[in-house]
């Protein structure tokens, strides 16, 4: 059986560009790239990537602050704006308890339903944000994204 992880080499610089721009907390964090290499579904979506924050023991024994892991095989069949999108998508997720002075891992802003929405309209503040957001996409850009899966 053979590995099914490996370092992701080539993340690491796309990722720098992110953090100076939209994650400046994370510049002094020590982040692992990691690529799963097999298949990677839950529920039946294709999973994109996901974001580790390490424990105390963990960053003990390797020094890392977060892990991210990303889906090899969809990393591999993307341009570079979609993979920069997964990848932020990623790094949204770690981030820093200014209260606590300690890294965390932070949830999506929304979780929901399709359905839900076109039955009931943006019927929350998160749905609505949402909702504002992709309105004011809309009005300035038409990305060409086909949507492939689901980010952890
Ligand atoms: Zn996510």
């Amino acid at each position: 059986m053979g590995l099914k992880y490996e370092i992701a080499e080539d993340v690491q610089n796309l990722a720098k560009q992110l953090i100076s721009k939209y994650h400046p907390h994370l510049g002094l964090a020590k982040i692992a790239y990691i690529f799963k290499t097999d298949t990677w579904k839950k529920n039946g979506k294709t999973i994109l990537g996901s974001a580790h924050r390490c424990s105390e023991k963990e960053k003990l024994l390797h020094g890392y602050d977060f892990i991210i892991t990303l889906n090899h095989f969809v990393w591999a069949t993307v341009d570079v704006n979609r993979k920069m999108a997964i990848l932020d998508h990623e790094l949204c997720h770690c981030g820093w308890d200014d209260d606590e002075a300690k890294f965390i891992l932070v949830p999506h802003d929304l979780e929901d339903f399709v359905d839900v929405v076109r039955r009931h309209g943006l019927y929350m503040p998160d749905v609505e944000a949402m909702g504002r957001a992709m309105h004011q996409l809309n009005l300035f850009e038409k990305p060409n994204l086909k949507v492939v899966g689901g980010n952890e």
